[in-house]
């Protein structure tokens, strides 16, 4: 049996500092049972938000449920940093993949901050963003190793980095505990929350839509590839909804959404793929 992972809420309301700064809520509509759309996006975070977005502004017919409100998961909560990496380096990413994936990964992820001030100028997004750099700073000598490698890999590839030693980096980050930090200009900062509400706002204007409160509790496969329609409704795929949420949502794992809707060996390659990382 799939173990879903429990998403009850430590706190219900979104975070404060973040919440009184930038954009405000946005309101929201019911979805109406019976209506068609050519995708439904689960989860009004900025993974899901963002590709409702670009897919509203391909002229698909998108809808976002969202169990709680809109920034209500991690986006809302996060520290703001938006760095051109990902948690596996660059060359762990070369080691990974072909030689053509990995450079559109790591292409991709080279220019994560460029997307991010393009999208917020773009949608007049007020989220506080600082284009200030950012800093990896070791925290422990054991750390330290790493980041060397790391930068001079970064810097290899032509990227903007700089490695900060001794009072370099306690200049910079303003304290001794820090022996060495990764400078890396490319980063920028923002008010997350802020963020993905600015985000949902531009998913409306483009013509999409979006309901809170809202959790999708079982997706189905259909033979038939077609509409959304909700809920007891052949057409592919198929999401029982349940508003509002009686109960704490039960989220819709990697290995549940891959058992739904892909094909068995991309299936297993996916599932191997969120285990992994
Ligand atoms: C404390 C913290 C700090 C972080 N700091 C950073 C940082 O500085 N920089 C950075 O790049 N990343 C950071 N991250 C990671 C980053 O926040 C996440 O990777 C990102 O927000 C994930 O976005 P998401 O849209 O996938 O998920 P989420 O924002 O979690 O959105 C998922 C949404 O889906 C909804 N949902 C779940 N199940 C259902 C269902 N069954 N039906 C309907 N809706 C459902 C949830 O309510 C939620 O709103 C941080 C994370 C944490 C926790």
């Amino acid at each position: 049996m799939t173990k879903h992972a429990d998403i009850t809420p430590r706190q219900d309301a979104p975070c404060k500092y973040f919440s009184e700064r930038g954009e405000s809520a946005i309101a929201t509509t019911p979805i109406v049972v019976g209506s068609h759309y050519d995708i439904i996006v689960i989860g009004a975070g900025i993974v899901g938000l963002s590709a409702a977005l670009a897919l509203a502004e391909r002229g698909v017919r998108v809808h976002v449920l969202e169990a709680r409100h809109i920034g209500w998961g991690a986006s809302g909560r996060a520290w703001g940093q938006v760095a051109a990496a990902a948690k596996h380096t660059p060359k762990e990413i070369d080691a990974t993949f072909s030689p053509e994936r990995s450079w559109r990964i790591n292409e991709t992820m080279a220019r994560i901050p460029e997307i991010v001030s393009e999208t917020v100028r773009r949608h007049d997004i007020q989220c506080e963003m600082l284009e200030s750099g950012n800093l990896i700073a070791a925290h422990r000598p054991g750390k330290e190793h790493g980041l060397r490698r790391l930068a001079d890999d970064l810097a290899r590839r032509g990227y903007p980095v700089t490695l900060l030693e001794d009072a370099a980096c306690t200049t910079v980050t303003g304290s001794p505990r820090y022996r060495v930090a990764l400078q890396d200009r490319r980063g920028i900062a923002l008010n997350p929350l802020a963020y993905t509400r600015g985000l949902a706002r531009a998913v409306l204007n483009a013509g999409a839509s979006i309901s809170e409160n809202t959790t999708v509790t079982q997706l189905e496969r259909n033979a038939q590839a077609g509409s959304c329609k909700p809920p007891k409704v052949q057409s592919a795929p198929k999401a029982s909804l349940s508003p509002p949420m009686p109960s704490p949502p039960t989220a819709c794992t990697p290995e549940s959404v891959a058992k739904s809707f892909l094909s068995e060996p991309i299936r297993r390659s996916a599932v191997r793929w969120t285990r992994r990382y």
